[in-house]
């Protein structure tokens, strides 16, 4: 059966090193509902491969893969709000020539796909907290809303990267720096929602994401009515500012060169 990728990336990571610690402090998400869980399954595809054994000796599958659930749905939900229909997601370990990605099967887009490069895994100094902050950012794929498919990849993945922010499993090579565009993606849009979502309070990324979930993307109206009637180019112009003003945070602001880190990729055709 086909399947469809979600977000095309192609540039692999650098793996974390030890002496980079992530600047930003992190608020973790509060597990204030638990939700139902969809089926949970697993495909080792290299039992043999020493990054099947990291995998195995580092996570939990009982405790790790739902603890990650909740912090997905307690960062974009509450019991109340309508949420994607997910039904099952299906880690598939596996040799790729990526880091991981997201897919829906074509004929049901409730049934997911989280592919994970095992090779990957062989070079983590701190394989733990990467292999779960990347289990983190794909799961936010697995239940977060697109505006059917038209929201900006960019605002995709920041929403991927604040959960694994707020989550406590941001990666040690991510910077928090001003600079480029708000919808850069990733960790650069990920910090960015963490100053709306302190600044416009909590739930405001929650926001964000419900007003993803009917139909196309209005990026005027959606962050006109989460974030106090203002543009989006006039919240990233605040946000470079109170950077550039909290000297205390040592945060370094630049233009045009930031430095975004995807955690998607996608096979090349090789190796599909
Ligand atoms: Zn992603």
């Amino acid at each position: 059966m086909p399947v469809i990728p979600v977000y095309l990336q192609k540039q692999a990571p650098p793996t974390s090193r030890p002496d980079e610690a992530p600047r930003a402090t992190t608020v973790p998400i509060k597990h204030k509902h638990h939700f139902a869980l969809p089926t949970l399954r697993l495909q080792l595809h290299n039992l043999q491969h020493e990054g099947s054994t990291i995998f195995l000796s580092n996570i939990k599958g009982n405790e790790d893969i739902s603890t990650q659930v909740q912090n997905v749905l307690n960062g974009l939900y509450t019991p109340d709000s309508p949420r994607p229909g997910t039904r099952s997601i299906t880690f598939i370990l596996r040799e790729y020539s990526g880091l991981a990605y997201t897919t829906g099967i074509e004929l049901d887009r409730d049934h997911k796909e989280i592919h994970l490069n095992i090779d990957y895994f062989t070079r983590l100094p701190e394989p733990r907290a990467e292999i779960l902050g990347v289990i983190c950012h794909e799961l936010v794929h697995c239940f977060q809303w697109d505006a059917e498919g038209t929201c900006p990849g960019g605002l995709i993945e920041g929403i991927a990267d604040w959960v694994r922010l707020r989550a406590g499993l941001a990666a040690k090579h991510w910077k928090q720096e001003a600079g480029g565009k708000w919808d850069q993606g990733y960790q650069h849009t990920g910090y960015f929602l963490d100053y709306l979502e302190r600044r416009f309070g909590d739930g405001t990324v929650r926001r964000i994401n419900g007003g993803l979930r009917e139909g196309r993307y209005d990026e005027e109206n959606l962050f006109a009515s989460c974030c106090g009637g203002k543009t989006v180019d006039e919240l990233w112009s605040d946000y470079e500012a109170a950077l550039n003003k909290d000297s205390d945070a040592d945060l370094p602001t630049r233009t045009g060169d930031v430095v975004v880190v995807p955690t998607d990729t996608l096979p090349k055709h090789a190796d599909t």
